[in-house]
């Protein structure tokens, strides 16, 4: 077997055609920065995810999405970030880069996501902003604890790196990740559930001056060019990314259901073959809409072992994430230590990350299934 984590090539085939019929107008035209493309991106963003007109603003990277967000609230040195220690390093480390201070709050050991409780515990008169991350494609129930934040004038951005599409249900409402609070920030890394053909990333506002500042802050911060009203940085999307998410944004809907029927099946395999007693499946909150950017189990005990066995015998799984955050080194100023965050430290040791992408088909799965039942009784 040779199956991959991710096989991007398998969904592209798909596209193919209209993709290069895009990319050569755009090399016709040679107008590669901003533009028309990414306008018309923007806009479709707003309307796939329920926004005012002009609050989607197209951007470099995922980071970059967080480094405007924040730069956007104002974060300076010693302001403090609430924020979960398990997650990728963007979400923190964008917060060091402005000189900010990573607060960080413990998570659930059943969504991963970041515990409210905790978090609202790390409340000091320093906190800026508080920000959660939608972690592998499921959403935090973050109506339930805005006003927790907004009432202490907390402003709240959401990293949806990893979760554009995935909704919840609340009130009669759906509720769009990203779309919550106060900002969204998305990333159009290849990797992602929309992923592009390089780096890029979103930005989104409801609050017109919020958006409307986003705008300036990725080009150098200039309202008109070359007057500067504030220094900002430069993070555009390129025309030939937005021209691809365009292309995938109409196919985004049928690739998250076919990942979340790729995760029921692996779910009834584990079942099947009487598994639970070694792993645990991931669990979808009741009401929420889970789009599997990763489809992560925990193995109770011997996961390396596992994930070498699993590796020889060619299957692409992976660690998401090996260390958290408040244990790096590059955050050991911070002064946190081993033992402060039990949950997220245990996770490390037990997470483990199968494949799942449009395209992956039932017999690799139950191929990949039936290895870890070897492994386990052998
Ligand atoms: C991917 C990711 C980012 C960063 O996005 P890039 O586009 O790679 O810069 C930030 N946060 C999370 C949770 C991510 O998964």
């Amino acid at each position: 077997m040779n199956l991959p984590i991710l096989d991007l090539a398998r969904s592209f085939k798909e596209i193919k055609p209209e993709v290069f019929e895009e990319l050569e107008k755009i090399f016709d035209t040679q107008n590669f920065i901003l533009g028309s493309y990414v306008k018309n991106f923007e806009t479709h963003c707003e309307k796939y995810l329920e926004l005012p007109e002009n609050s989607a603003v197209g951007c470099a990277s995922g980071t970059d999405a967080l480094l405007l967000a924040l730069m956007a609230s104002d974060i300076k040195t010693g302001d403090e970030v609430i924020t979960t220690p398990f997650t990728f390093f963007a979400t923190s480390g964008t917060v060091a880069r402005l000189g900010g201070k990573p607060v960080f709050a413990d998570v659930d050991p059943v969504t991963y996501n970041i515990n409210f409780d905790e978090a609202i515990n790390k409340i000091t008169d320093k906190t800026k902003v508080f920000l959660p991350v939608h972690l592998f494609g499921q959403m935090c129930a973050l109506e339930e604890i805005i006003s927790v934040f907004h009432d202490k004038g907390i402003k709240i951005i959401e990293d949806t790196a990893q979760a554009f599409g995935a909704i919840r249900k609340y009130d009669g409402k759906i509720l769009r990740a990203g779309t919550v609070a106060d900002i969204g920030c998305y990333s159009f890394f290849p990797t992602k559930n929309l992923g592009g053909c390089g780096d890029g990333g979103m930005v989104v506002a409801k609050d017109k001056n919020i958006s409307e500042r986003l705008r300036r802050l990725r080009v150098h911060g200039s309202g008109t060019t070359y007057y500067h009203d504030e220094v900002g940085i430069n993070s555009r999307l390129d025309a030939i990314q937005a021209a691809i998410l365009n292309i995938k944004l109409k196919h985004l809907e049928k690739w998250n259901e076919e990942r979340r029927k790729i995760a029921d099946y692996y779910k009834l395999l584990i079942k099947a073959n009487d598994l639970q007693e070694f792993l645990t499946a991931p669990v979808e909150l009741e009401n929420n809409y889970h789009i599997y950017h990763q489809y992560v189990i925990k193995v109770k005990t011997k996961r390396d072992e596992l994930m070498k066995y699993l590796n020889e015998n060619g299957f692409g799984v992976r660690v998401y994430y090996p260390l958290s955050l408040h244990l790096q080194p590059c955050f050991k100023y911070l002064g946190y230590k081993k033992g402060d965050f039990p949950v997220s430290e245990k996770l490390t040791e037990e997470v483990l990350a199968l494949p799942i992408f449009p395209g992956l088909e039932a017999n690799e799965q139950e191929e990949l299934i039936s290895n870890i039942k070897k492994f386990f009784t052998k």
